[in-house]
């Protein structure tokens, strides 16, 4: 028998609606994966055992949606509108000041920083200035011990000639080096997606063949469509339902503003969509689409997106996506002149969309998202006994309204402890702000720095 742990004594909320919830139970982890769960499992010697009393035990979460490099340049653009963003590090050329060390450490602080708070999954929307950037941008994410989708994205250098809508540029086929040198095997933490532009950042043309390129490597294939001011007009999901080209693989980013109908064809082809509900609402890009989503049976799933912009925690958009929701739905009350008798999303719901839905939609569903006997042990412990939680009348309720990055005790990826007693484990702290801290400043030294940033 290999490597044994027993998580013991939790509050355990599975994901699994075959399993359920459990007041007080165990999880015993065998060589990485979750070997059983339920009360009072009897284990020999020879088991480690996490004692999990007065914790509440979850999947770990899933981020759908994150530029993970721009950890380095964090909380610059606590103003910005979107426009301004894309004026920056798109058009403005702060995008392409970077170099593959940048990126590197990047990755690493944001995949960190993502583990701190739980998430133990992500999908990596990368922009990649070259070859070289790709290699960096892995071995961030690598040293970190994440599970993630790098999806392999295209340049923000000279980033005008990739990021319009005549653009032909194709995506780089560097991605196929990368499929062959890091990503052979399925039986990893990283696996390959494509990052494409999509009709509306670049031509059809290029559109169509990126998705093509994506389904022969066998990689998820996400793009940001259907927000803004241009969301409702361009019809983008209309054109890729016509062509044929919507499915489970792809991955819809934002998908505000468009058509009823759409959100439609999105839920009976089984596309997976990212709510970033936070940087949608501050941003511009427009209201959080949950409901709209929801109505058709479709099951959106959440994405921190920026942390130029926001926090790198899926606590803060569990609750902006769940209130916003709430918001939205009440409001068509009140203009009734009436009060609301029930509202119109669980906090359950939200907790499925942050982790199963979440999983299901990188095409990760059978191996994370619930901790279900057989799949991969990613497992986070809230520390419920903490002052903001404690007394717990409601498990679900506490970690969708209430938790924070604070509270998050311990984490394991495919059972390997990378957060105990609320430290990270195994981090060298001081190199990786000083070597962030260094970054940041290259960046800014060449760019200038932002109106309104006040670097440190
Ligand atoms: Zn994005």
């Amino acid at each position: 028998m290999g490597q044994r742990m027993l998580i013991q004594n939790g509050c355990v909320l599975t994901m699994d609606p075959a399993l359920g919830n459990f007041a007080s139970a165990d999880v015993l982890i065998e060589d990485g994966i979750i070997a059983q769960v339920g009360p009072n499992i009897e284990v020999g010697a020879e088991c480690e055992v996490v004692d999990a009393k007065g914790m509440i035990v979850i999947p770990g979460f899933v981020d759908t949606h994150r530029h993970v490099w721009e950890a380095v340049i964090r909380n610059a653009g606590a103003d910005w509108t979107l426009p301004t963003y894309l004026n920056h590090l798109y058009f403005g050329g702060l995008g392409g000041t970077l170099r593959p060390q940048d990126v590197y450490i990047g990755n690493l602080l944001g995949a960190l920083e993502a583990l701190d708070a739980g998430i133990t999954t992500l999908l990596d929307w990368s922009m990649i200035n070259s070859p070289e950037h790709a290699d960096e941008m892995v071995r961030g994410l690598q040293e970190a011990g994440i599970r993630a989708v790098f999806a392999y994205g295209t340049p923000l250098l000279n980033a005008g000639d990739f990021w319009h809508r005549e653009s032909t540029l194709k995506q780089s086929d560097d991605c196929v080096r990368l499929k062959k040198q890091y990503f052979s095997s399925d039986d990893q933490l990283l696996t390959l997606g494509l990052a494409i532009r999509g009709p509306e950042f670049s031509s059809w043309e290029a559109t169509v063949h990126d998705i093509e390129l994506a389904r022969e490597l066998g990689a998820v294939c996400s793009m940001h469509v259907g927000f803004g001011s241009w969301g409702a007009a361009d019809r983008s999901i209309q054109r890729m339902n016509n062509a044929g080209l919507l499915g489970p693989d792809l991955n819809l980013v934002h998908v505000n503003s468009i058509s009823d109908e759409e959100y439609k064809m999105i839920a009976d082809t089984g596309a997976s969509v990212s709510v970033t509900p936070e940087v949608e609402m501050m941003m511009g890009h427009g209201y959080p689409l949950t409901g709209k989503l929801t109505k058709y049976a479709g099951r959106p799933t959440l994405g921190i997106d920026v942390v130029t912009s926001t926090g790198g925690d899926m606590f803060a958009q569990m609750k902006f996506m769940i209130q916003a929701e709430r918001s939205r739905i009440n409001q068509t009350v009140l203009q009734r002149g009436e009060m609301p008798e029930r509202l119109p999303l669980t906090a359950r719901e939200v907790l499925e969309f942050a982790t199963i839905d979440g999983a299901k939609a990188l095409q990760l569903g059978n191996k994370v998202g619930s901790l279900s006997p057989g799949k991969q042990a990613d497992v986070v412990l809230i520390r419920a006994t903490d002052i903001n939680l404690s007394p717990v009348n409601d498990p679900i309720g506490a970690v969708v309204l209430s938790a924070h990055t604070g509270n998050v005790d311990s984490v394991f990826v495919a059972g390997k402890a990378v957060k105990r007693n609320g430290r990270l484990l195994d981090i060298d702290l001081e190199r990786i702000r000083s070597l962030a801290s260094s970054s940041r400043d290259y960046i800014f030294s060449q760019y200038g720095v932002p109106d309104g940033a006040w670097p440190l």
